[in-house]
């Protein structure tokens, strides 16, 4: 794929917008309009009756890590895809984002009750740690042969319990292209038998933690001075210092009050999720672990940091859990996941990751643009009124001509879109 910006994309019709991106990114079209099957979804969960679709977007102008990409975005609400979009392309003035992940290492916890001396209990597990380790690592041949494996066991005092104070033991395991709670949970399993017998405990619970802070993803980005400044709707000039220096202090808000550190993260969840979704990862794992990052210092605060550079433009960092993958689970099973992960042409797991937080630190982007500068209605106005007419039963072309009435009138409510389309018909 030569380039993710695609001019004039958003003014095609639908189908042909599937062309244009067939043919820009090599991807076929049969496998980008493939869907989940109801027969599939039978094999997939319990009591299937169904499927349920929602909205797929292609984000545009993406480049990570020097590489030109086409984001699938799978998300319900308006303005994600054209926010996300349009700061990549603030972005990729700037050189693009710049993304880098750890080992793809995730926790499963082994919760140890009824040992008589937990200290004791402790030590002895220090001290079986490499046959432990050693077990662990011999459980998934094919993990071990693609490099992963287990990486190393630490034992954790809880002291302040209901029950008291009792051990957890963490086994450290690399799950390479997983997202790894099968492997993880596989693997604590396995190795319960043999830390009670090491203990002369009682391992109780045996299940991989969401707080996957080993694997990390972060990405950063710098945005040009000159590619802030804008003229608004309104003919109401920002100067590139302005909305620099606006989105600076809009974070400053969110990094100190947690009140505002949940609307601000939840916009970067806004990119994350449309793209976890649409590769048919686990989203609520991803969200379960970027809020409990969010709040591992003990207050709940941004998962984004925003500054300027020594040459005064804008400099926007995200580091977040981000337990992805692009083998197990849903991935290989959903149609739209293959075509999802085939579109960005991602070799890895990490390059997925990568990936995923340039989507989420350009979502974070343009909420705070929008709201450090013309307020976030205005944007939300053309497609909130739209999804505002189709339910006052507006369909075809009285759908934008009600919508258009409603923004002009800057009155986006159901009854006036109601009396509107009265006037209309
Ligand atoms: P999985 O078990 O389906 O696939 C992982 C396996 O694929 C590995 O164990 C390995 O044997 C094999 N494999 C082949 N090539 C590989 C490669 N290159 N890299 C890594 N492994 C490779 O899936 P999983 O990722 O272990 O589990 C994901 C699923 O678990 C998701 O559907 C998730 O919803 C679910 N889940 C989540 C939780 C939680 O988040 N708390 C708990 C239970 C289950």
């Amino acid at each position: 794929m030569s380039s993710s910006r695609l001019p004039g994309f958003y003014n095609l019709p639908l189908d042909e917008r599937l062309k244009r991106l067939a043919e820009a990114s090599g991807v076929s079209l049969g496998d980008l309009t493939a869907r989940l099957e109801p027969g599939q979804a039978d094999h997939m969960i319990e009591n299937a009756v169904g499927t349920y679709a929602l909205p797929l977007g292609i984000g545009l102008n993406f480049v990570v890590n020097g590489r030109e990409v086409l984001v699938p975005m799978v998300i319900e609400e308006p303005s994600v895809v054209a926010g996300a979009s349009f700061m990549a392309k603030l972005a990729r003035a700037g050189g693009g984002f710049r993304a880098t992940c750890t080992p793809p290492e995730m926790i499963g916890q082994m919760q140890l009750l009824d040992v008589p001396d937990l200290e004791a209990a402790a030590h002895r597990i220090e001290a079986a740690r490499d046959g432990l380790l050693a077990e662990a690592d011999a459980i998934d041949p094919v993990l071990k042969k693609v490099g992963g494996g287990a990486r190393g066991l630490e034992v954790r005092r809880i002291q302040d319990s209901p029950i008291g104070p009792f051990l957890v033991v963490h086994l450290i395991y690399d799950v390479r292209d997983a997202m790894g709670a099968n492997a993880v949970n596989t693997a604590c399993e396995r190795l319960a038998p043999r830390l009670e017998a090491i203990t002369g405990g009682r391992v109780h619970l045996k299940i991989l933690s969401n707080l996957a802070d080993r694997r990390l993803a972060r990405v950063e980005a710098t945005i040009p001075l000159k590619e802030l400044a804008f003229t608004g709707a309104d003919g109401r000039a920002f100067s590139g210092e302005q909305v620099r220096d606006g989105i600076v202090e809009a974070w400053a808000f969110a990094a100190a009050d947690p009140y505002r550190a949940a609307t601000h993260n939840k916009g970067i969840m806004n990119g994350i999720d449309a793209v976890v979704i649409a590769t048919g990862n686990d989203w609520r794992a991803i969200e379960a672990g970027a809020h409990a990052y969010a709040a591992r210092g003990g207050r709940y605060t941004s998962l984004s940091t925003w500054g300027r550079d020594a040459g005064g433009n804008l400099a926007g960092t995200l580091e977040m859990p981000m337990a992805v993958g692009i083998v197990g689970g849903a991935t290989k099973v959903h149609p739209g996941a293959k075509a999802a992960l085939k579109l960005m042409g991602v070799q890895t797991a990490s390059e997925l990751a990568g990936i995923i937080v340039a989507v989420g630190l350009a979502q974070n982007l343009a909420a705070m643009r929008a709201l450090a500068t013309e307020g976030i209605q205005r944007g939300h106005m053309s497609l909130h009124a739209r999804q505002v007419a189709i339910a006052a039963g507006a369909s075809g072309e009285l759908i934008e001509k009600v919508a258009a009435q409603m923004v002009a009138e800057k009155t986006v409510r159901i009854d006036r879109a109601e009396e509107i389309l009265r006037a209309l018909r």
